[in-house]
């Protein structure tokens, strides 16, 4: 099976590094808030080319991490930490926050078919890991101590750049005024940040009590669960310029070589054309696209249609197309089933290698899934066919073999007509204490996420776009 390499630039056929196991390390959702379909293509992504593995007969050792500490609101060391922020603005605790959105993102991965990775570290249980991984970066010479943290020598580290094909150097002149001078170069990362006592989040340390940089924990945990050589590595092509550089640079500087071989990465969804973000209120989540009719399956769907190299643009006018084909496609297939037309054992193995060479080409879902329709329309109708199309299920994951279901429920999650009224309740209160810029706060915040709140006599009701 051929895959393209972001580190190489070029599609090569894969081998697993040992034994017939593929190990993987994919980079998992930051808790803290409802994750968006955006996110949710990256990991449709992931799950397509764990399919593909199985289906070419390997066994899979893959780790997905739970950033429950330590992203902050850029992708680099400026702002708060996201979790700080969230559970700050929610009076809750960063745990009670990370469990709750943690709940909610492996529950819409398993309605999206997605299966969930073998393991799921949590980057707070790994502090330790952590630790030592950065004690190490110092003794390599790779990391050095400022007043305010630990941080990583990118000078230090010749092909600092190569993932992204970036040069620092040039990007220097251009940098944002530093706001840290004991920085050596602009682009130098925290590995570790020094707390004041307001930081909710902190642990201590051989440098005092302090938190974790983002990048450190997907080395750490990839080193523990994966060995100092994996196979593959996934993520966000948003990763590729900053927390993949800086990755490889980590364990480069620790052990030497690089971790992953093969670094995939998965375009983005874009919205009505343009970038999904909460202060547009684009950003939609399953239970939205659920409320407006749209099931988990056809969003699944919708993302079958395009190479996931490729951008994908979602409009509510695909998600009325992918479910009209979806269910089309549903009828046609229940025409094979029980059917007993005779159709050639060659048909059936051109369909299968068709549908196998699509796979294998660097996971060309959209060519397997015209495959799939053929097969599907094929006019004599026969059950080896329904067969066959079930077998390649096995990789779309789109429920073929099941009865289309009746127009989804208005299922808003409890949990989430919950969290509203409980910002309600919260706006409610912050009117009555005259405090009117928390009150407008909140209702904007809810706003950025859909949720309109109307007052009324009778109380404050919502709805969701
Ligand atoms: P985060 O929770 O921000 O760490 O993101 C989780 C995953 O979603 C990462 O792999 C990101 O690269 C990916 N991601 C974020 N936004 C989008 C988007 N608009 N389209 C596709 N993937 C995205
Ligand atoms: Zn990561």
């Amino acid at each position: 099976m051929k895959l393209y390499n972001t580190l190489t630039r070029q599609k090569g056929e894969f081998t697993p590094l040992k034994d017939d196991t593929v190990r993987i390390y994919s980079c998992g959702p930051t808790v803290y808030g409802y994750a968006h379909i955006g996110n949710m293509r990256t990991y449709v992504f992931m799950d397509f080319l764990r399919r593909t593995l199985q289906w070419n007969g390997y066994k899979l050792l893959h780790a997905m991490n739970i950033t429950d500490v330590g992203h902050l609101v850029s992708d680099g060391d400026d702002g708060e930490d996201k979790m700080n922020k969230t559970a700050r603005e929610q009076k809750k605790t960063p745990w009670e926050i990370a469990e709750y959105y943690t709940s909610v993102f492996l529950r819409d991965i398993e309605r999206l078919n997605i299966q969930r990775p073998e393991l799921v570290p949590k980057a707070t249980m790994h502090i330790q890991e952590m630790i030592e991984f950065v004690q190490g970066l110092l003794k390599t010479g790779y990391a050095y101590e400022t007043s305010d943290g630990i941080y990583y020598d990118i000078k230090k580290f010749k092909d600092y750049g190569r993932l992204s094909r970036m040069n620092f150097d040039e990007n220097q002149a251009g940098a944002r005024v530093e706001v840290n001078s004991e920085k050596r170069h602009p682009a130098d990362f925290a590995l570790w940040k020094k707390a004041d006592p307001t930081h909710i989040m902190q642990w201590e340390s051989p440098w005092g009590m302090g938190y974790p940089g983002w990048h450190i924990e997907c080395s750490a945990m990839g080193l523990k669960y994966l060995g100092e050589e994996f196979d593959i590595h996934t993520g966000g092509v948003d990763h590729i310029p900053i927390h993949h550089e800086n990755e490889i640079a980590q364990t480069c500087g620790l052990l030497g070589h690089p971790a992953a071989k093969w670094w995939i990465h998965g375009e983005f969804m874009l919205v009505d054309g343009g970038k999904m973000s909460k202060s547009l209120g684009n950003t939609y989540t399953l239970d939205q696209l659920q409320e407006k009719g749209y099931s988990p399956m056809v969003f699944r769907y919708f993302c079958l249609n395009a190479h996931y190299s490729q951008k994908l643009n979602f409009t509510f006018e695909g998600m009325d197309s992918a479910k009209k084909s979806l269910r089309n496609l549903k009828n046609q297939i229940k025409k094979h089933k029980g059917a007993d037309g005779q159709v050639d054992e060659e048909v059936l193995a051109t369909f299968i290698s068709e549908f196998e060479e699509a796979i294998n080409d660097d996971l060309n879902i959209p060519k397997a899934l015209g495959v799939v329709w053929n097969m599907a329309r094929y006019e004599t109708k026969s059950n080896k066919l329904y067969d066959l199309i079930i077998r390649c299920d096995s990789i779309l994951g789109i429920d073929l073999d099941k009865e289309d279901e009746e127009e989804p429920e208005n299922t808003v999650d409890s949990d989430l007509d919950r969290e509203i009224k409980e910002q309600i309740a919260l706006r409610l209160e912050a009117k009555k204490a005259k405090n009117y810029a928390e009150a407008d706060r909140i209702r904007n915040e809810l706003a950025a996420r859909g949720i309109i709140l109307t007052d009324t006599k009778e109380g404050t009701t919502y709805t969701i776009k």
